[in-house]
């Protein structure tokens, strides 16, 4: 479903992303982890191209999305992404912040938009908060709006970017609640994380980024138990 050649990815002359090859099949949960700095959010950022790759291709369903006339926006509204910070609107109430780009940019009646939205809302477990705002509600609950809201665009692919390592340690289960029942409702998902029992229960590979390479990819828990790499080795002894 996603394929990435030969990816690059440089800011001015620092190299952040080198050679990296990667295929997606649908329906598989990657979990990409590795130091910070390593170019992580580099890679989810160039697949739904808020930044540009300096060289390299990538392709979603077969369609080259780096290609000159590739139509950028109708391609990232099949990507969802899911920031550490939540990102949501302050000024929108929780099922307003849902509904603001299926009708704005699917173009969505209110009423459809909104049956959705709550839809959504019932399946993260937030029906009763669809009039609050984002500042009445626990972190966790933020980042489980910020998944429906994704959601509600109906995305083939979804992004996580950390998105539990903002929250306080109670509310990283109900997080990665959401997620794990996304992954086994058949959702392919790119999700950075060190979020080891995420990575061993649910995801289907690992990949080890450092200093912008892909070092390392393979089975879960033979990566958590038996890296391969020394970089993979040193990094894990620093995490565990
Ligand atoms: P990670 O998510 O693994 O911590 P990042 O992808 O955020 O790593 O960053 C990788 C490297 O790219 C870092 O050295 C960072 O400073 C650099 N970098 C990231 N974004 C930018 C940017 N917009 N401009 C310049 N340098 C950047
Ligand atoms: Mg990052």
């Amino acid at each position: 479903m996603i394929k990435i050649e030969y990816l690059a990815k440089s800011f001015d002359k620092n190299e952040v992303l080198q050679n990296i090859n990667l295929d997606i099949k649908k329906g598989e949960v990657i979990s990409i982890i590795g130091p910070s700095g390593s170019g992580k959010s580099t890679l989810l950022r160039c697949v739904n191209l808020l930044e540009q790759p300096t060289e390299g291709k990538i392709f979603v369903n077969g369609d080259e999305l780096t290609a000159p006339k590739a139509n950028i926006t109708k391609a990232r509204e099949k990507i969802g992404m899911v920031f550490q910070h939540f990102h949501l609107f302050p000024h929108l109430t929780v099922l307003e912040n849902i509904t603001y780009a299926p009708i704005k940019v699917k173009q969505l009646s209110k009423q459809e938009a909104q049956a959705k939205g709550r839809e959504l809302l019932k399946r993260v477990g937030l029906e009763e908060k669809e009039n609050d705002y984002p500042n009445r509600l626990s972190g966790g609950q933020k980042q489980r709006v910020a998944i429906a809201r994704a959601l509600a665009m109906e995305p083939e692919l979804m992004l996580f970017d950390e998105p539990t390592s903002a929250l306080d340690p109670e509310m990283v289960k109900e997080v990665l609640d959401v997620m794990k029942d996304l992954a086994h409702s058949g959702m392919t998902m790119l999700v950075v994380t060190h979020e080891m029992g995420f990575a061993k229960e649910v995801a289907d590979r690992v990949i080890f980024l450092d200093e912008g390479k892909l070092i390392e990819t393979g089975d879960p828990k033979k990566f958590f138990e038996r890296p391969e790499t020394a970089r993979a080795q040193d990094f894990l002894a620093k995490i565990l």
